[in-house]
């Protein structure tokens, strides 16, 4: 039996792995893409240590960390998880696992707008990543949805392929870091359009129209090439939900500031985990400090028993 098996190979599951590894717990990494969203992240500008760095090129460093200490990272996807004697069971599409200990990194996965057209134009002008697809739109037209970190970065990569960027966000002012905006307000490419949002996305073959919720400039509709959908995520919680791991109302794992789940031996970390009492920051380094902190608890409880109180109070 693995002492511990983590979920999720992105940035929160492979920073335990790096931590496991120094705490010496044998343990198993299972993902379906090595480096996880990390690797669709654009140029990372706030990871401590990096001036600026792809998000793939951070990922792959990461990946060597974690399999330099001999640790191996099954590429597979985990259909479920079920409480045996002693802990739990893995399984995956090709094999079944045991471990007395999990840390569930699964992460997120896109929202989507749920408009007419969505679906349809779906690889035909719609993505949900503008990193991956935005050099098939080199000198094209395109609009981005959002008004977070994701949907700015991404204006501002995509400002570097596209002829034009209009980015669409419901409200009259980002959500996204100040930093990134006055960035983006420096592009003359980049068009805002506040306070609207995208009804439908039209066309033929492809995507080539969009229409708005109110009128821009005397607009109901703008021609676009592609429409990407940088509106946020929601948590792949389907799993912890199959072993009764307690979830929030947005769905988020439950999780102290140790990343315990209510269940003795489940930990859980990075985008998937909301810590009781704390707020919801996604960034790499919050899910990389979660990763520690689930593999510093995963040996406080192999080795110890019951997790400590911390000296500053009671955990929630
Ligand atoms: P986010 O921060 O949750 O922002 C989502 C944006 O989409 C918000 O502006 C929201 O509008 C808008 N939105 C949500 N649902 C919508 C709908 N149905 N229709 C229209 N607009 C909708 O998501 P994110 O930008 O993907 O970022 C996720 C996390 O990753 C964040 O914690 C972010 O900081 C982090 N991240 C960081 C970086 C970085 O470089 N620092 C880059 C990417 C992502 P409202 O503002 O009105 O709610």
């Amino acid at each position: 039996m693995n002492d511990l098996i983590i979920v999720g190979a992105g940035i929160a599951g492979m920073t335990a792995s790096v931590y496991a590894s120094r705490y010496k717990i044998n343990h198993l990494v299972i993902g379906e893409i090595p480096g996880g969203q990390g690797t669709l992240a654009g140029r990372v500008e706030n990871y401590p240590g990096y001036l600026s760095i792809p998000g793939p090129e951070l990922m792959q460093k990461l990946i060597e960390q974690v399999k330099q200490s001999g640790v191996k990272i099954k590429q597979d996807k985990v259909g479920g998880l079920a409480k045996i004697k002693g802990g739990f069971e893995v399984k995956t599409t090709k094999e079944k696992f045991q471990t007395k200990t999990l840390i569930l990194a699964m992460g997120a996965v896109y929202r989507h707008l749920n408009i007419p057209g969505e679906e349809k134009f779906l690889g035909k002008g719609v993505s949900y990543c503008t990193t991956c697809d935005i050099p098939l739109f080199r000198d094209k037209v395109v609009a981005i949805a959002g008004g977070g970190d994701s949907a700015v970065t991404g204006a501002l990569h995509a400002a570097s392929f596209a002829q034009k960027v209009y980015i669409i966000h419901r409200r009259d002012e980002f959500r996204a870091e100040p930093g990134w905006v006055e960035k983006v307000r420096k592009v003359k490419k980049i068009e805002e359009v506040l306070s609207n949002q995208v009804e439908e996305i039209k066309g033929k073959e492809k995507v080539e129209e969009i229409i708005l919720a109110n009128s821009y400039q005397g607009n109901q509709s703008l021609k676009v090439d592609g429409v990407f959908i940088e509106i946020g995520q929601v948590p792949s919680f389907t799993l912890a939900a199959g072993l009764k791991v307690e979830l929030d109302g947005g769905n988020y794992v439950k999780v102290k500031p140790t990343m315990e789940t209510n269940i003795a031996g489940v930990f859980a970390a990075g985008d998937l985990a909301a810590i009781q009492g704390g707020i919801l920051f996604r960034q790499f380094i919050t899910a990389a400090s979660d990763g520690a902190r689930a593999a510093a608890s995963v040996y406080q409880y192999l080795h110890k028993g019951a997790i400590p109180a911390p000296a500053w109070g009671q955990q929630s």
